[in-house]
């Protein structure tokens, strides 16, 4: 198994103003491979909490002293560290989260194109732009960096959710107290790590890391000197959030759940579609937000679709991540494996069939078979639940009007896949899915470029690309007397 060559890279505590601080009080990180504890880690203190976000205020003088071209230099090497260090990472990463080496690469790479993205942008943001107005003034609107944000992010992309909020929120000219999720700390203490080998300055990006998510969070949210919280994660603990930062008027971004829609068409092309399908359902097992949840797949063609899938799902390997040749890694922990368990329960007793799969595989670590249901319908409790684990959900619908009907029957609105081969359907029906993100033909959306984000209860605001440092700047409007 692969090692980690560059030891100054797994950490064991909070990073806050520069230094690495030690506590009393530890928690353990498993590896979802095995169960076998991972690492002691630190846990931060109510008052190392509040030191990080005091050390990000006092170190936005010293981030905004620094000119735009400057902060952009420093970003470049921080993203440049990450592509030397990609098989450490990659290493850290699998080791606490459990996916796929080369997926793990894979999210690395693409966490550093946004690294790489928003130093090119920081250079162009502060210019100021005039604003018409009466002859006798002259009018200019400013863009100023928000202040301090505070970031709270899932376990399910421990490199990638970090980087997309804080790298724009740096390049906007804001300072980053960090909260990853208790299960996948080392990631971001890597990069933290890196952070200072790049020569960002102290206090400018700290992580902090506990067990105790509901203590940190209210310390995030409600702490004087915040200007906004930017968090990942699921829907309920994003309305909590919501609720504290309300009190204070602090600014959100919230990237919440999905539940997407994956519509398959009679005159779409099957073997791309049960391409698209696999990737979209059973990359990190499952655990992503832009996961396929509900498949819909017209009724004329749902036999052949699905016995092409059942096949093509049989192929899959499932193991440890470290082995090349599985394309499947654990579920994160024994609550997930029990989750996929009772929606499938739940899912037979309410009249869907089994296919495939069903059951956690009979060895150490939390894999799960991947699993095929049919003869869903939208009155059942897995058609409106983000599955988050590696079940295929199949119903199937009559027409293009039913199939547009049963897409929007969800809280969420994150994203969505189509697949039919008739431009003019896909002209008609676009706009209609109600939808922050769409897949046409294919089922691999990311790009750093573009608005990722969500509508309805997946969230507000975006994340990539120049609307991602949208969220970390306000406007100042100046208007003088000539
Ligand atoms: P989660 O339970 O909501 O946790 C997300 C983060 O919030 C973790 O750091 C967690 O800490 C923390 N947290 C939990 N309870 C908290 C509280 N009361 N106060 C403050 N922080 C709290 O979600 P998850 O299970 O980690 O991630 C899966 C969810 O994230 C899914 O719904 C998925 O769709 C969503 N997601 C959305 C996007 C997007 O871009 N829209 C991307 C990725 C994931 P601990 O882990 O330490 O408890």
């Amino acid at each position: 198994m692969q090692k980690l060559t560059k030891q100054s890279l797994l950490k064991h505590c909070s990073y806050i103003d520069g230094r690495w601080m030690d506590s009393e009080q530890t928690f353990e990180v498993f590896n979802p491979a095995s169960g076998e504890v991972i690492s002691q880690l630190c846990e931060s203190s109510a008052s190392q909490v509040a030191q990080a976000i005091n050390a990000a205020d006092n170190a936005l003088a010293v981030w905004q002293a620094l000119s735009e071209t400057d902060r952009a230099r420093l970003l470049e090497r921080w993203q440049g560290l990450m592509r030397e260090s990609l098989d450490d990472l990659a290493y850290l990463l699998t080791l606490e989260q459990g996916k796929p080496l080369n997926e793990a690469k894979g999210e690395i790479l693409h966490a550093a194109n946004y690294v790489k993205l928003y130093s090119e942008l920081a250079a162009q943001l502060t210019e100021p732009k005039p604003a018409a107005c009466a002859e006798h003034q002259s009018a200019t609107v400013y863009r100023r960096p928000i202040g301090v944000v505070t970031a709270i992010t899932p376990w399910n992309f421990p490199c990638s959710m970090v980087l997309r909020k804080a790298a724009a929120a740096l390049a906007a000219g804001c300072t980053v107290v960090l909260k990853p999720s208790e299960l996948t700390p080392l990631s971001a203490l890597a990069l933290a790590q890196l952070s200072i080998e790049a020569g960002i300055p102290a206090g400018v990006f700290s992580v902090v890391v506990g067990s105790n998510a509901q203590a940190i969070g209210e310390i995030l949210t409600q702490h004087p000197k915040v200007a906004k919280l930017s968090f990942t994660g699921s829907t309920a603990v994003g309305k909590k959030l919501l609720q504290q930062c309300a009190f204070g008027v602090k600014r959100t971004a919230m990237e919440l759940g999905g539940n997407a829609p994956f519509i398959v068409f009679e005159d779409a092309d099957l073997d791309a579609a049960v391409e698209g399908a696999i990737a979209a359902k059973f990359r990190n097992a499952g655990q992503t937000c832009i996961s396929a949840n509900r498949f819909l797949v017209q009724q004329s063609i749902a036999e052949e679709f699905i016995a092409k899938l059942v096949e093509k799902t049989k192929a899959l390997k499932v193991g440890n991540g470290f082995d090349e040749v599985h394309q499947i890694g654990p579920l994160i922990n024994q609550r997930a494996s029990d989750k996929m368990l009772k929606i499938i329960d739940t899912a037979i007793e309410q009249g869907a069939q089994l296919l495939d799969g069903g059951k956690p595989v009979e060895s150490p670590g939390h894999f799960f078979q991947p699993t095929i249901l049919t003869n869903i319908t939208a009155d059942m409790a897995i058609f409106h639940q983000e599955i988050f684990g590696p079940i295929v959900s199949i119903a199937t619908f009559d027409n293009e009007a039913q199939a547009i009907q049963l897409a929007n029957q969800s809280d969420q609105g994150l994203c969505g896949y189509l697949y039919t081969s008739n431009q003019q359907r896909i002209s008609r029906i676009v706009r209609l899915l109600q939808l922050g993100m769409l897949g046409i033909n294919q089922a691999r959306l990311s790009n750093p470029a573009a608005p990722f984000g969500g509508i309805k209860q997946s969230g507000m605001g975006r994340e990539g690309g120049h609307y991602g440092i949208e969220e970390y700047l306000d406007y100042q409007y100046v208007c003088q007397m000539k």
